[in-house]
């Protein structure tokens, strides 16, 4: 009978760390693979496709933030989770940047590694629960489907998008032209690590208008709002 559970894969090079993530999560439900490092990590990928990957940061050989990007540009719906020794600002930027759709800093709580787990894959598994009809909507020279969750181009071809981007993206287009207050984006969104850093909106929206906008550095369909925010103006025609 095949195995429906949920697919986990956690990378981490220290082994008894690795073990007990895998314990902990299998014990709460899960199917969980362990994998020691980059070249574990791919074979596992391409052989049996994960949901979510918790990476650890610190690897030896290619770090985590290179493993996110690689199976970023595999699956735009499979959740990322970064797990930090250090913790801090930087390393959670440079992580937005990858694709990946959570952090979580070392020493953590497994509880908390759990909520977290939870959470992004809610945001990234209700494909197939979203509402039947739910449209199409022309940003810029992309088009969101929301129904499936891709962005699209004009040749149908797909672009990367992580769960949280989409999510954005999802907010815009159901507010069109009405200036969305930065506070409210943050609290919408629900990317609780994004409340730690004001600036993390920014970045994502910096992100997004390369995704969409003709002109990044004259955005037309995400504008921003001074004082504000950011509004998501559609284009006629
Ligand atoms: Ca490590």
């Amino acid at each position: 009978m095949a195995d429906t559970r949920t697919h986990i894969v956690v990378v981490e090079d220290e082994a008894a760390q690795r073990q007990l993530l895998v314990d902990y999560l299998g014990r709460n439900g899960f199917r969980v693979s362990g994998a020691d490092g980059g070249a574990a990590f791919r074979k596992l990928v391409e052989r049996d496709p994960p949901d979510l990957a918790l990476l650890d940061i610190g690897l030896p050989g290619e770090d985590g933030f290179a493993l996110a990007r690689w199976l970023r540009e595999r699956s735009g719906k499979v959740g990322i989770i970064m797990v930090t020794a250090s913790g801090d600002t930087v390393d959670r930027i440079v992580g937005l940047e990858t694709g990946a759709d959570d952090y979580i800093p070392k020493p953590f709580d497994p509880r908390e590694l759990l909520a977290r787990v939870k959470s992004v894959l809610r945001r990234t598994g209700n494909a197939a629960a979203s509402p039947a009809g739910a449209g199409k909507v022309r940003m810029g020279r992309r088009v969101l489907d929301i129904e499936r969750r891709l962005l699209l181009d004009e040749t149908g071809a797909e672009e990367t998008l992580a769960a949280s981007e989409f999510d954005l993206l999802k907010l815009f287009a159901e507010n069109p032209n009405r200036p969305l207050a930065r506070d409210w984006l943050l609290e919408t969104v629900g990317h609780r690590e994004m409340e730690a850093f004001d600036r993390a909106i920014d970045l994502r929206i910096t992100r997004l208008r390369r995704k969409i906008e003709l002109d990044p550095a004259h955005p037309d369909a995400i504008r921003t709002v001074r004082g504000i925010g950011y509004m998501f103006v559609p284009s006629k025609g």
